[in-house]
Protein backbone atom coordinates (compact mmCIF):
# COMPACT_ATOMS: atom_id res chain seq x y z
CA UNK A 1 0.00 0.00 0.00
CA UNK A 2 2.86 2.39 0.62
CA UNK A 3 4.54 1.63 -2.31
CA UNK A 4 1.56 2.42 -3.91
CA UNK A 5 0.88 5.47 -2.54
CA UNK A 6 4.37 6.26 -3.48
CA UNK A 7 3.52 8.40 -6.91
CA UNK A 8 1.24 10.48 -4.51
CA UNK A 9 1.41 13.82 -2.53
CA UNK A 10 -0.90 13.57 0.13
CA UNK A 11 -2.08 16.24 2.46
CA UNK A 12 -4.13 14.76 5.39
CA UNK A 13 -6.67 16.47 7.30
CA UNK A 14 -8.59 15.95 10.34
CA UNK A 15 -12.51 16.53 10.18
CA UNK A 16 -14.87 15.54 13.12
CA UNK A 17 -17.18 12.42 12.43
CA UNK A 18 -20.62 15.05 12.14
CA UNK A 19 -18.56 16.57 9.32
CA UNK A 20 -18.27 13.14 7.56
CA UNK A 21 -20.72 12.16 5.11
CA UNK A 22 -22.71 9.02 5.63
CA UNK A 23 -21.92 6.19 3.21
CA UNK A 24 -24.84 4.75 1.69
CA UNK A 25 -26.63 4.85 -1.68
CA UNK A 26 -29.00 7.22 -1.19
CA UNK A 27 -27.53 9.93 0.19
CA UNK A 28 -25.01 10.46 -2.45
CA UNK A 29 -24.50 13.49 -4.63
CA UNK A 30 -25.51 12.73 -7.95
CA UNK A 31 -23.47 12.87 -11.21
CA UNK A 32 -23.81 16.38 -12.97
CA UNK A 33 -22.76 14.61 -16.06
CA UNK A 34 -24.30 11.76 -18.21
CA UNK A 35 -23.29 9.17 -20.25
CA UNK A 36 -23.67 5.41 -21.59
CA UNK A 37 -23.16 3.21 -18.14
CA UNK A 38 -22.08 -0.49 -19.11
CA UNK A 39 -22.47 -3.81 -16.87
CA UNK A 40 -19.77 -5.76 -17.83
CA UNK A 41 -20.87 -9.26 -16.64
CA UNK A 42 -20.06 -12.94 -16.99
CA UNK A 43 -22.71 -14.85 -17.34
CA UNK A 44 -21.02 -18.27 -16.70
CA UNK A 45 -16.92 -19.64 -17.40
CA UNK A 46 -15.73 -23.19 -17.54
CA UNK A 47 -13.88 -23.22 -14.58
CA UNK A 48 -12.68 -26.72 -14.33
CA UNK A 49 -11.40 -27.59 -17.67
CA UNK A 50 -7.63 -27.80 -18.26
CA UNK A 51 -6.29 -25.40 -21.16
CA UNK A 52 -6.14 -28.46 -23.31
CA UNK A 53 -9.54 -29.63 -23.52
CA UNK A 54 -10.82 -26.14 -23.47
CA UNK A 55 -8.44 -25.66 -26.92
CA UNK A 56 -9.70 -28.50 -28.15
CA UNK A 57 -13.54 -28.44 -27.34
CA UNK A 58 -12.76 -24.99 -29.04
CA UNK A 59 -11.28 -25.93 -32.50
CA UNK A 60 -14.31 -28.67 -32.68
CA UNK A 61 -16.51 -26.15 -31.89
CA UNK A 62 -15.45 -23.77 -34.65
CA UNK A 63 -15.02 -27.20 -37.59
CA UNK A 64 -18.85 -27.97 -36.75
CA UNK A 65 -21.33 -26.68 -39.30
CA UNK A 66 -23.75 -26.81 -36.69
CA UNK A 67 -21.97 -25.56 -33.73
CA UNK A 68 -21.10 -22.77 -36.13
CA UNK A 69 -25.22 -22.01 -36.97
CA UNK A 70 -25.67 -22.10 -33.30
CA UNK A 71 -23.55 -20.04 -32.55
CA UNK A 72 -24.59 -17.38 -35.03
CA UNK A 73 -27.49 -17.57 -33.94
CA UNK A 74 -26.84 -16.98 -30.42
CA UNK A 75 -24.73 -14.37 -30.96
CA UNK A 76 -27.41 -12.52 -33.56
CA UNK A 77 -30.11 -13.11 -31.12
CA UNK A 78 -33.20 -16.31 -31.49
CA UNK A 79 -36.06 -15.89 -34.01
CA UNK A 80 -38.91 -15.77 -32.06
CA UNK A 81 -40.42 -18.95 -34.26
CA UNK A 82 -38.33 -22.42 -35.00
CA UNK A 83 -38.78 -22.30 -38.59
CA UNK A 84 -36.63 -18.82 -38.58
CA UNK A 85 -34.22 -20.76 -36.83
CA UNK A 86 -30.89 -21.89 -38.91
CA UNK A 87 -31.56 -25.74 -39.44
CA UNK A 88 -29.22 -26.82 -37.25
CA UNK A 89 -29.83 -25.19 -34.39
CA UNK A 90 -33.34 -26.46 -34.35
CA UNK A 91 -32.72 -29.14 -31.40
CA UNK A 92 -31.46 -26.32 -29.42
CA UNK A 93 -34.55 -24.36 -29.96
CA UNK A 94 -36.73 -25.24 -27.19
CA UNK A 95 -33.92 -23.83 -24.69
CA UNK A 96 -32.65 -21.15 -26.54
CA UNK A 97 -32.48 -19.17 -23.08
CA UNK A 98 -30.26 -21.57 -21.68
CA UNK A 99 -27.31 -21.50 -24.27
CA UNK A 100 -24.90 -18.70 -24.28
CA UNK A 101 -20.94 -18.36 -25.52
CA UNK A 102 -17.89 -18.48 -23.51
CA UNK A 103 -14.52 -18.40 -24.96
CA UNK A 104 -15.94 -19.99 -28.39
CA UNK A 105 -17.71 -22.69 -26.19
CA UNK A 106 -21.43 -23.01 -26.34
CA UNK A 107 -22.93 -24.08 -22.97
CA UNK A 108 -26.20 -25.10 -21.64
CA UNK A 109 -26.64 -23.73 -18.41
CA UNK A 110 -23.30 -25.12 -16.39
CA UNK A 111 -22.47 -27.57 -19.22
CA UNK A 112 -20.68 -27.60 -22.47
CA UNK A 113 -22.22 -28.47 -25.82
CA UNK A 114 -19.98 -30.93 -27.24
CA UNK A 115 -19.44 -30.96 -31.35
CA UNK A 116 -20.02 -34.26 -33.37
CA UNK A 117 -16.24 -35.08 -33.89
CA UNK A 118 -15.75 -35.07 -30.02
CA UNK A 119 -18.79 -36.83 -28.68
CA UNK A 120 -16.77 -40.51 -28.75
CA UNK A 121 -13.81 -39.46 -27.11
CA UNK A 122 -16.11 -37.81 -24.45
CA UNK A 123 -18.26 -40.63 -24.30
CA UNK A 124 -14.99 -42.87 -23.47
CA UNK A 125 -13.95 -40.28 -21.03
CA UNK A 126 -17.61 -40.54 -19.61
CA UNK A 127 -17.16 -44.51 -18.93
CA UNK A 128 -13.68 -44.72 -17.52
CA UNK A 129 -13.69 -47.37 -14.82
CA UNK A 130 -16.67 -48.83 -16.80
CA UNK A 131 -19.93 -47.84 -14.84
CA UNK A 132 -23.25 -49.35 -16.08
CA UNK A 133 -24.77 -47.58 -19.27
CA UNK A 134 -27.34 -45.86 -16.90
CA UNK A 135 -24.56 -44.57 -14.34
CA UNK A 136 -22.46 -43.37 -17.63
CA UNK A 137 -25.83 -41.58 -18.61
CA UNK A 138 -26.29 -40.02 -15.23
CA UNK A 139 -22.26 -38.83 -15.14
CA UNK A 140 -22.92 -37.23 -18.71
CA UNK A 141 -26.10 -35.22 -17.53
CA UNK A 142 -24.40 -33.96 -15.07
CA UNK A 143 -21.76 -32.24 -17.05
CA UNK A 144 -22.26 -32.22 -20.48
CA UNK A 145 -24.51 -32.11 -23.29
CA UNK A 146 -25.31 -32.89 -27.34
CA UNK A 147 -28.51 -34.14 -28.43
CA UNK A 148 -29.69 -37.75 -28.79
CA UNK A 149 -26.48 -38.07 -25.72
CA UNK A 150 -27.86 -40.97 -24.07
CA UNK A 151 -28.78 -42.99 -27.50
CA UNK A 152 -25.44 -42.43 -27.90
CA UNK A 153 -24.14 -43.48 -24.75
CA UNK A 154 -26.82 -46.42 -24.61
CA UNK A 155 -24.95 -47.55 -28.52
CA UNK A 156 -22.19 -47.12 -27.08
CA UNK A 157 -21.75 -48.77 -24.03
CA UNK A 158 -23.68 -51.54 -24.71
CA UNK A 159 -20.72 -52.62 -27.52
CA UNK A 160 -18.39 -51.84 -24.84
CA UNK A 161 -16.03 -55.66 -24.44
CA UNK A 162 -15.55 -55.18 -21.19
CA UNK A 163 -18.47 -54.05 -19.71
CA UNK A 164 -19.97 -57.27 -21.78
CA UNK A 165 -17.50 -59.81 -20.48
CA UNK A 166 -17.89 -59.19 -17.07
CA UNK A 167 -21.26 -59.18 -16.96
CA UNK A 168 -23.34 -60.79 -14.18
CA UNK A 169 -25.33 -63.87 -14.64
CA UNK A 170 -28.74 -63.27 -16.97
CA UNK A 171 -31.91 -64.19 -15.22
CA UNK A 172 -33.47 -67.28 -14.97
CA UNK A 173 -36.04 -68.61 -17.38
CA UNK A 174 -39.45 -69.80 -15.77
CA UNK A 175 -39.42 -73.20 -15.49
CA UNK A 176 -39.52 -75.71 -18.10
CA UNK A 177 -40.13 -79.40 -16.95
CA UNK A 178 -41.14 -82.71 -19.23
CA UNK A 179 -44.94 -83.15 -18.67
CA UNK A 180 -45.12 -85.86 -15.50
CA UNK A 181 -45.23 -89.27 -17.16
CA UNK A 182 -48.53 -91.26 -17.08
CA UNK A 183 -46.92 -94.41 -16.99
CA UNK A 184 -44.06 -96.02 -14.28
CA UNK A 185 -40.74 -96.49 -16.10
CA UNK A 186 -41.59 -93.66 -18.86
CA UNK A 187 -39.25 -90.94 -18.27
CA UNK A 188 -35.86 -91.94 -17.44
CA UNK A 189 -32.97 -89.93 -16.41
CA UNK A 190 -29.34 -91.23 -16.54
CA UNK A 191 -26.34 -90.15 -15.56
CA UNK A 192 -22.61 -91.21 -14.87
CA UNK A 193 -20.90 -90.06 -11.70
CA UNK A 194 -17.74 -90.90 -10.07
CA UNK A 195 -17.66 -91.92 -5.82
CA UNK A 196 -14.40 -93.13 -3.70
CA UNK A 197 -12.57 -93.80 -6.84
CA UNK A 198 -14.75 -95.88 -8.80
CA UNK A 199 -17.33 -94.94 -11.55
CA UNK A 200 -21.25 -95.40 -11.46
CA UNK A 201 -24.14 -95.41 -14.05
CA UNK A 202 -27.23 -93.77 -11.92
CA UNK A 203 -30.84 -93.87 -13.08
CA UNK A 204 -34.12 -92.78 -12.36
CA UNK A 205 -37.89 -92.85 -12.92
CA UNK A 206 -39.80 -89.56 -12.98
CA UNK A 207 -43.05 -91.74 -12.27
CA UNK A 208 -42.05 -93.86 -9.34
CA UNK A 209 -38.99 -91.87 -8.01
CA UNK A 210 -37.51 -95.18 -7.75
CA UNK A 211 -33.63 -94.94 -8.46
CA UNK A 212 -30.85 -97.28 -9.10
CA UNK A 213 -27.05 -97.83 -10.22
CA UNK A 214 -24.37 -99.39 -10.72
CA UNK A 215 -20.35 -99.27 -10.52
CA UNK A 216 -18.98 -99.44 -13.92
CA UNK A 217 -15.48 -101.07 -15.01
CA UNK A 218 -15.09 -98.45 -17.43
CA UNK A 219 -16.79 -95.36 -18.96
CA UNK A 220 -16.88 -96.63 -22.59
CA UNK A 221 -20.69 -96.45 -24.39
CA UNK A 222 -20.62 -100.19 -24.26
CA UNK A 223 -20.48 -100.37 -21.11
CA UNK A 224 -22.95 -97.95 -20.35
CA UNK A 225 -25.33 -99.46 -22.51
CA UNK A 226 -24.57 -103.05 -21.35
CA UNK A 227 -26.00 -101.71 -17.95
CA UNK A 228 -28.87 -100.24 -19.49
CA UNK A 229 -29.95 -102.97 -21.25
CA UNK A 230 -30.08 -105.24 -17.90
CA UNK A 231 -32.05 -102.27 -16.37
CA UNK A 232 -34.42 -102.42 -19.54
CA UNK A 233 -34.68 -105.91 -19.19
CA UNK A 234 -36.29 -105.96 -15.87
CA UNK A 235 -38.29 -102.54 -16.16
CA UNK A 236 -39.24 -102.26 -19.35
CA UNK A 237 -37.66 -100.29 -22.73
CA UNK A 238 -38.84 -96.44 -21.36
CA UNK A 239 -40.13 -94.16 -23.75
CA UNK A 240 -38.11 -91.14 -23.07
CA UNK A 241 -34.30 -91.43 -22.12
CA UNK A 242 -33.04 -87.78 -20.86
CA UNK A 243 -29.13 -87.97 -20.22
CA UNK A 244 -25.87 -84.73 -20.44
CA UNK A 245 -23.91 -84.80 -23.51
CA UNK A 246 -21.27 -86.69 -21.88
CA UNK A 247 -18.99 -88.62 -24.57
CA UNK A 248 -21.35 -92.13 -23.51
CA UNK A 249 -24.32 -90.83 -24.01
CA UNK A 250 -23.93 -88.15 -27.33
CA UNK A 251 -22.05 -90.95 -30.03
CA UNK A 252 -23.00 -93.30 -32.59
CA UNK A 253 -23.25 -96.55 -30.40
CA UNK A 254 -25.68 -94.91 -28.10
CA UNK A 255 -27.90 -93.18 -31.27
CA UNK A 256 -28.16 -97.04 -32.68
CA UNK A 257 -28.72 -98.28 -29.52
CA UNK A 258 -31.92 -95.65 -28.82
CA UNK A 259 -33.06 -96.68 -32.61
CA UNK A 260 -32.58 -100.37 -32.16
CA UNK A 261 -34.58 -100.49 -28.47
CA UNK A 262 -37.19 -97.81 -30.04
CA UNK A 263 -37.09 -94.80 -26.89
CA UNK A 264 -36.04 -91.06 -27.59
CA UNK A 265 -33.48 -90.05 -26.55
CA UNK A 266 -32.89 -86.69 -25.19
CA UNK A 267 -29.68 -84.17 -23.84
CA UNK A 268 -29.49 -81.45 -21.58
CA UNK A 269 -27.72 -78.21 -22.97
CA UNK A 270 -24.17 -78.42 -21.23
CA UNK A 271 -23.16 -76.29 -18.28
CA UNK A 272 -26.75 -76.36 -17.43
CA UNK A 273 -27.48 -79.82 -15.80
CA UNK A 274 -30.55 -78.20 -14.05
CA UNK A 275 -32.41 -79.83 -17.32
CA UNK A 276 -31.51 -82.98 -16.44
CA UNK A 277 -33.00 -82.93 -12.63
CA UNK A 278 -34.03 -86.06 -12.74
CA UNK A 279 -30.46 -88.24 -13.33
CA UNK A 280 -29.14 -84.99 -11.04
CA UNK A 281 -31.07 -86.37 -7.92
CA UNK A 282 -30.74 -90.20 -8.55
CA UNK A 283 -26.77 -89.61 -8.83
CA UNK A 284 -27.27 -86.86 -5.02
CA UNK A 285 -29.30 -90.39 -3.86
CA UNK A 286 -26.74 -92.37 -4.87
CA UNK A 287 -23.88 -90.89 -3.39
CA UNK A 288 -25.52 -90.54 -0.40
CA UNK A 289 -26.72 -93.98 -0.14
CA UNK A 290 -23.37 -94.88 -0.80
CA UNK A 291 -21.59 -92.42 1.68
CA UNK A 292 -23.99 -93.78 4.42
CA UNK A 293 -23.64 -96.75 3.72
CA UNK A 294 -19.44 -97.11 4.14
CA UNK A 295 -19.75 -94.68 7.28
CA UNK A 296 -21.96 -97.64 9.38
CA UNK A 297 -20.76 -100.62 7.82
CA UNK A 298 -23.70 -101.96 6.79
CA UNK A 299 -25.42 -103.72 3.56
CA UNK A 300 -25.53 -101.43 0.90
CA UNK A 301 -29.14 -103.41 -0.79
CA UNK A 302 -30.63 -104.35 2.24
CA UNK A 303 -30.42 -100.44 2.64
CA UNK A 304 -31.94 -100.29 -0.94
CA UNK A 305 -34.52 -102.42 -0.76
CA UNK A 306 -35.51 -100.13 2.61
CA UNK A 307 -35.44 -96.91 0.64
CA UNK A 308 -37.41 -98.23 -1.93
CA UNK A 309 -40.23 -99.38 0.20
CA UNK A 310 -40.11 -96.05 2.64
CA UNK A 311 -44.00 -94.34 1.40
CA UNK A 312 -44.03 -91.09 -0.22
CA UNK A 313 -47.43 -90.50 1.10
CA UNK A 314 -50.50 -91.95 2.22
CA UNK A 315 -51.79 -91.32 -1.35
CA UNK A 316 -48.79 -92.20 -3.59
CA UNK A 317 -47.09 -94.86 -1.76
CA UNK A 318 -43.27 -95.86 -2.27
CA UNK A 319 -41.16 -96.08 -5.53
CA UNK A 320 -41.83 -99.94 -4.86
CA UNK A 321 -45.56 -99.49 -5.02
CA UNK A 322 -46.20 -96.99 -7.93
CA UNK A 323 -43.25 -98.98 -10.01
CA UNK A 324 -44.38 -102.50 -9.62
CA UNK A 325 -47.63 -102.23 -7.84
CA UNK A 326 -46.53 -104.06 -4.99
CA UNK A 327 -44.37 -103.90 -1.61
CA UNK A 328 -41.19 -105.55 -1.50
CA UNK A 329 -40.61 -108.22 1.26
CA UNK A 330 -38.50 -107.09 3.87
CA UNK A 331 -36.65 -108.17 7.36
CA UNK A 332 -39.60 -106.45 8.46
CA UNK A 333 -42.53 -108.83 9.35
CA UNK A 334 -44.95 -108.24 6.84
CA UNK A 335 -48.78 -109.74 6.58
CA UNK A 336 -49.59 -110.83 3.49
CA UNK A 337 -52.07 -109.04 2.19
CA UNK A 338 -49.86 -105.91 2.21
CA UNK A 339 -47.44 -107.52 -0.21
CA UNK A 340 -50.18 -108.39 -2.84
CA UNK A 341 -50.40 -106.13 -5.43
CA UNK A 342 -52.11 -103.21 -5.62
CA UNK A 343 -52.53 -100.20 -8.38
CA UNK A 344 -51.83 -96.65 -7.43
CA UNK A 345 -54.00 -94.31 -9.81
CA UNK A 346 -53.55 -91.04 -8.51
CA UNK A 347 -49.88 -90.48 -9.59
CA UNK A 348 -49.70 -88.95 -12.22
CA UNK A 349 -52.19 -86.14 -11.11
CA UNK A 350 -50.24 -85.64 -8.18
CA UNK A 351 -46.84 -85.45 -10.46
CA UNK A 352 -48.21 -82.75 -12.25
CA UNK A 353 -49.72 -80.96 -8.76
CA UNK A 354 -46.27 -81.18 -7.41
CA UNK A 355 -44.78 -79.97 -10.40
CA UNK A 356 -47.24 -76.93 -10.48
CA UNK A 357 -46.17 -75.83 -7.18
CA UNK A 358 -42.27 -75.96 -7.98
CA UNK A 359 -43.24 -73.88 -10.78
CA UNK A 360 -44.91 -71.11 -9.24
CA UNK A 361 -42.61 -71.00 -6.64
CA UNK A 362 -39.36 -71.28 -8.97
CA UNK A 363 -41.21 -68.91 -11.79
CA UNK A 364 -41.66 -66.18 -8.89
CA UNK A 365 -37.90 -64.85 -9.64
CA UNK A 366 -37.63 -66.00 -13.41
CA UNK A 367 -38.07 -64.33 -16.64
CA UNK A 368 -38.15 -65.08 -19.88
CA UNK A 369 -35.12 -64.61 -22.32
CA UNK A 370 -35.69 -63.10 -25.63
CA UNK A 371 -35.18 -66.23 -28.72
CA UNK A 372 -31.98 -65.84 -30.53
CA UNK A 373 -31.63 -65.52 -34.49
CA UNK A 374 -29.08 -67.00 -36.84
CA UNK A 375 -26.11 -64.70 -36.96
CA UNK A 376 -26.52 -63.03 -34.06
CA UNK A 377 -23.31 -62.03 -31.64
CA UNK A 378 -23.51 -63.51 -28.18
CA UNK A 379 -21.17 -64.09 -25.40
CA UNK A 380 -20.51 -67.97 -24.15
CA UNK A 381 -20.95 -67.55 -20.32
CA UNK A 382 -17.92 -69.67 -18.60
CA UNK A 383 -16.95 -70.12 -14.66
CA UNK A 384 -14.93 -66.77 -16.05
CA UNK A 385 -17.47 -64.66 -17.24
CA UNK A 386 -18.62 -63.94 -20.96
CA UNK A 387 -15.33 -64.38 -22.42
CA UNK A 388 -15.82 -65.54 -25.83
CA UNK A 389 -17.77 -63.81 -28.87
CA UNK A 390 -19.61 -66.32 -30.78
CA UNK A 391 -22.19 -66.59 -33.39
CA UNK A 392 -25.67 -67.95 -33.55
CA UNK A 393 -26.03 -70.70 -36.06
CA UNK A 394 -29.14 -72.39 -35.11
CA UNK A 395 -31.18 -73.33 -32.77
CA UNK A 396 -30.53 -76.24 -31.18
CA UNK A 397 -33.02 -79.70 -31.21
CA UNK A 398 -33.38 -79.16 -27.52
CA UNK A 399 -35.60 -76.16 -26.21
CA UNK A 400 -33.56 -73.29 -25.01
CA UNK A 401 -30.56 -73.97 -26.72
CA UNK A 402 -28.42 -73.02 -29.54
CA UNK A 403 -25.16 -73.67 -31.50
CA UNK A 404 -22.56 -71.50 -31.51
CA UNK A 405 -20.10 -70.90 -33.06
CA UNK A 406 -17.23 -69.66 -30.94
CA UNK A 407 -13.69 -69.42 -33.26
CA UNK A 408 -14.52 -72.26 -35.54
CA UNK A 409 -15.54 -74.70 -33.06
CA UNK A 410 -19.36 -75.45 -32.83
CA UNK A 411 -21.17 -75.04 -28.92
CA UNK A 412 -23.96 -76.15 -27.90
CA UNK A 413 -25.64 -73.80 -24.79
CA UNK A 414 -28.75 -72.98 -23.00
CA UNK A 415 -29.84 -69.60 -23.57
CA UNK A 416 -29.34 -68.23 -20.07
CA UNK A 417 -25.38 -68.86 -20.58
CA UNK A 418 -25.62 -66.89 -24.16
CA UNK A 419 -25.60 -63.01 -23.33
CA UNK A 420 -26.35 -61.47 -26.92
CA UNK A 421 -23.78 -58.07 -27.73
CA UNK A 422 -24.42 -55.43 -29.95
CA UNK A 423 -20.70 -55.74 -31.03
CA UNK A 424 -19.13 -56.70 -33.96
CA UNK A 425 -19.05 -60.22 -35.37
CA UNK A 426 -15.86 -61.90 -34.39
CA UNK A 427 -13.17 -62.87 -36.81
CA UNK A 428 -14.09 -66.81 -37.20
CA UNK A 429 -11.58 -69.61 -38.04
CA UNK A 430 -13.46 -71.45 -40.48
CA UNK A 431 -14.19 -74.76 -40.22
CA UNK A 432 -15.71 -75.14 -43.65
CA UNK A 433 -17.78 -78.69 -42.40
CA UNK A 434 -19.74 -77.02 -39.89
CA UNK A 435 -19.40 -72.84 -40.80
CA UNK A 436 -19.67 -71.10 -43.62
CA UNK A 437 -20.38 -67.51 -42.76
CA UNK A 438 -23.41 -66.34 -46.27
CA UNK A 439 -20.55 -63.70 -47.36
CA UNK A 440 -17.87 -66.44 -47.46
CA UNK A 441 -16.22 -66.53 -50.88
CA UNK A 442 -15.25 -70.19 -50.20
CA UNK A 443 -16.14 -72.84 -52.78
CA UNK A 444 -19.34 -74.79 -51.32
CA UNK A 445 -18.69 -78.20 -50.99
CA UNK A 446 -18.21 -80.39 -54.42
CA UNK A 447 -21.19 -82.59 -53.46
CA UNK A 448 -24.46 -80.64 -53.15
CA UNK A 449 -26.47 -83.64 -51.79
CA UNK A 450 -24.22 -85.10 -49.43
CA UNK A 451 -25.85 -84.40 -45.66
CA UNK A 452 -23.49 -82.33 -43.47
CA UNK A 453 -21.54 -84.32 -40.99
CA UNK A 454 -23.41 -84.33 -37.91
CA UNK A 455 -21.65 -82.51 -34.69
CA UNK A 456 -20.35 -84.77 -32.49
CA UNK A 457 -20.45 -82.70 -29.02
CA UNK A 458 -18.02 -83.45 -26.02
CA UNK A 459 -19.22 -84.07 -22.01
CA UNK A 460 -18.18 -80.12 -22.01
CA UNK A 461 -20.66 -79.55 -24.86
CA UNK A 462 -17.81 -78.71 -27.53
CA UNK A 463 -18.30 -80.55 -30.57
CA UNK A 464 -15.87 -82.81 -31.61
CA UNK A 465 -14.76 -82.98 -35.50
CA UNK A 466 -14.49 -86.31 -36.77
CA UNK A 467 -10.57 -87.35 -37.81
CA UNK A 468 -10.43 -87.44 -41.50
CA UNK A 469 -8.29 -90.59 -41.54
CA UNK A 470 -11.78 -92.17 -40.88
CA UNK A 471 -14.28 -90.38 -42.58
ZN1 LIG B 1 -17.36 -50.74 -20.28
Amino acid sequence: MLLRLQRYNITLVYKKGKELFLADTLSRAPLTTTGTETDDLQVMTLLSISDMRLEQLKKATACDSAMQQLTDVISRGWPSHINNAPPKAHPYFAFRDELVLDRGIILKGHKAIIPKSLRAEYIQILHEGHPGIEATKRRARDVVYWPSMCLDIEQSVSGCTVCNATKAHQQKEPLKSYPPPSLPWEHIGVDLFHWNGMDYLALGDSYSGWFDFASLDNTCASTVIEVLKRQFSIHGIPRIVISDNARQFDCFAFKQFAQSWGFQHTTSSPHFPQSNGLAESSVKRAKQLLEKTKRDGSDLYRNLLNIRNVPTNPQLGSPSQRLMSRRLRTTIPTPTPLLKPAIYTRVTAQLRKRQQQQKSSYDKSAKPLRPLTPGQVVRLQSPKGHDQLGIVQKHSRNPRSYIVNAQGTLYRRNRRHLLPVPEPPPQQQHSPDFYLPPQDPLPQPAIPHAPPPQPVLTRSGRISKPNPKFT
